[in-house]
């Protein structure tokens, strides 16, 4: 593996050791910068503002203010959905330069950034579709003693709150901002300390596109600045991308003013393999259902529940996929796995393998750091896992596999449902009534049949169980920016 340096970020793209408050570019208050690190070189690349309670406040003043203004929702709805579609002709202009960015802060393939990337464009011409179709219904009410007529009136719900996680943080943010902006809402968005190159990179180009001063703010910071946001009485919502336990302390910050929440959490989603399934799209398939963007998808594949018959068959020919794969820097040509996201997730990542082992497990494939600047870890594949081990019931987050064997298709589906998430799973089959069955009996948001990796902007996603409230894309991912409002007239005189 070669390391090459990476590119420096583009000033056209982002201002470094400034946030966006109130249509200007800003340090902190405190004047506190923190570093952002290239996890493929541990290399510092440039430094942002240390936000904090204080830069949170004043930025929920001006998404206020641009929402009491009317600001955005004074402009026609038509003239929003031009906006938010020259926001996608913005992204697809400057894709190279993005995806470039994207993987110098996260670590992913330029490709997959450049996936990535695809999926926000969709996302911001989708919902500019919607923006001028939001509207409430007229509804018959009675018969009783008064005549009454009923009308209803979709509005936004105001000043929103926007917290997300540094896995893939442009895609992200779109699925919120995009529909938060479609609903009329004023937003502050809090990105991770992880990543936030991308995100403030977008916010500029929503500038450049016309979205008015005030309505679109971003402080960066650690996780007071989340927590100040969360817990802000003049906050009207909070759509969080995180972790299940941060999640927890968003519903306990969020419960002073009452204020509605989304939640879009960790997973471990199950992929079943029954022994009719074609084993040359079955192993590509679950190889890229966890091994993509080194397993740092909430979605990933991470429990291979594979039945007797073909358990091993499943077992070798993944390792064997994964052991072909290309680690290396994000800019490398033809990498598979760029590296983890710091030194801290390499190493519980390495801890969850190693618990597995000590608790009876067998390595296939992988299990090791790869190289000792920035922090690269072997695609590792895991068998005779067992569903009471730490390793196949705790998120990991990274590129491993648990294998366990199965010998019914009701074994298979209380395995893959003892689980306290419930955001994603597949099941592989050629009989696509057995697919559809166990589709209908996992408790979980999102089923693929004969694939794992798969979605798109209109399906909504989202999880069962501790995997969140609520949904993102699709109509649903609008709906959690809209609050309904009753209107009933006396038609008696
Ligand atoms: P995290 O929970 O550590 O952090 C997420 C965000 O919350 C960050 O911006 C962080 O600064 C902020 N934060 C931290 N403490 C906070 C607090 N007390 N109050 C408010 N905000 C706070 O998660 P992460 O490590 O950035 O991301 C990985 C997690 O995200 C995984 O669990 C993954 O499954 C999940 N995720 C879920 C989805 C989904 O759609 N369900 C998508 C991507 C990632």
């Amino acid at each position: 593996m070669t390391v090459e340096i990476g590119a420096a970020v583009p000033r056209s793209l982002v201002e470094p050791e400034r946030m966006l408050i109130d249509g200007s570019w800003v340090p902190a208050r405190s004047g506190q910068t923190f570093p952002v690190v290239d996890p493929g070189t541990g290399d510092e690349v440039t430094r942002i503002p240390e936000g904090d309670a204080a830069d949170v406040d004043t930025a929920v003043r001006a998404a206020r203010r641009a929402f009491e203004e009317e600001r955005w929702t004074g402009m026609s709805s038509q003239q929003r959905a031009v906006v938010l579609w020259r926001v996608s002709d913005l992204l697809e202009a400057r894709a190279d330069e993005l995806a470039r960015l994207e993987s110098l802060d996260v670590g992913m393939p330029v490709p997959a950034a450049r996936g990535m990337l695809g999926e926000a464009v969709n996302l911001f011409r989708y919902y500019a579709g919607w923006a001028d179709k939001i509207h409430g219904q007229s509804v018959e009410i009675g018969p009783g003693e008064r005549r009454l007529q009923g009308i209803t009136h979709k509005e936004p719900v105001g000043v929103a709150g926007l917290i997300v996680s540094w896995n893939a943080p442009l895609i992200g943010v779109s699925m919120k901002l995009a529909p938060a902006l479609a609903a009329g809402c004023t937003c502050v968005v809090k990105p991770s300390e992880e990543a936030s190159l991308s995100v403030l990179a977008l916010v500029g180009l929503l500038l450049e596109a016309g979205v008015p001063e005030g309505v679109v703010n971003v402080v960066t910071g650690h996780g007071p600045v989340g927590a100040a946001l969360a817990s802000h009485d003049d906050v009207d919502k909070v759509s969080f991308t995180g972790s299940t336990a941060v999640g927890k302390k968003i519903v306990q910050a969020a419960a002073g003013n009452l204020k509605k929440l989304s939640l879009e959490l960790g997973g471990k989603s199950p992929v079943i393999v029954l022994p009719d399934a074609d084993l040359d799209a079955v192993i590509p398939g679950v190889a890229a259902g966890i091994f993509w963007n080194s397993g740092q998808i909430c979605t990933s594949g991470t429990r291979l529940l594979v039945h007797r018959d073909i358990y091993e068959d499943v077992v070798q020919g993944v390792a064997e996929h994964a052991a072909a794969l290309k680690i290396g820097y994000g800019t490398e040509s033809g990498v598979d796995l760029g590296p983890l996201i710091s030194q801290r997730h390499l190493d519980r990542v390495a801890g969850f393998v190693e618990s597995g082992i000590a608790e009876g497990a067998r390595i296939v494939t992988g299990g090791s750091r790869v190289g000792d600047k920035g922090y690269y870890y072997e695609p590792t594949v895991v068998a005779d896992a067992d569903p009471s081990m730490r390793m196949i019931r705790e998120e990991i987050f990274g590129p491993v596999l648990g294998a366990i064997p199965f010998s019914d298709v009701a074994e298979a589906v209380a395995m893959a449902n003892d689980t306290e998430y419930g955001l994603a799973g597949s099941v592989w089959t050629r009989d696509i009534a057995t697919a559809h069955t166990v589709a209908r009996k996992l408790r979980t948001g999102r089923i693929g049949i004969n694939v794992h990796r798969a979605g798109g902007v209109q399906m909504p996603v989202g999880g069962y169980k501790q995997s969140g409230w609520g949904r993102e894309n699709g109509p649903e991912g609008l709906d959690e920016y809209l609050e309904t409002k009753s209107v009933i007239t006396l038609l008696d005189r």
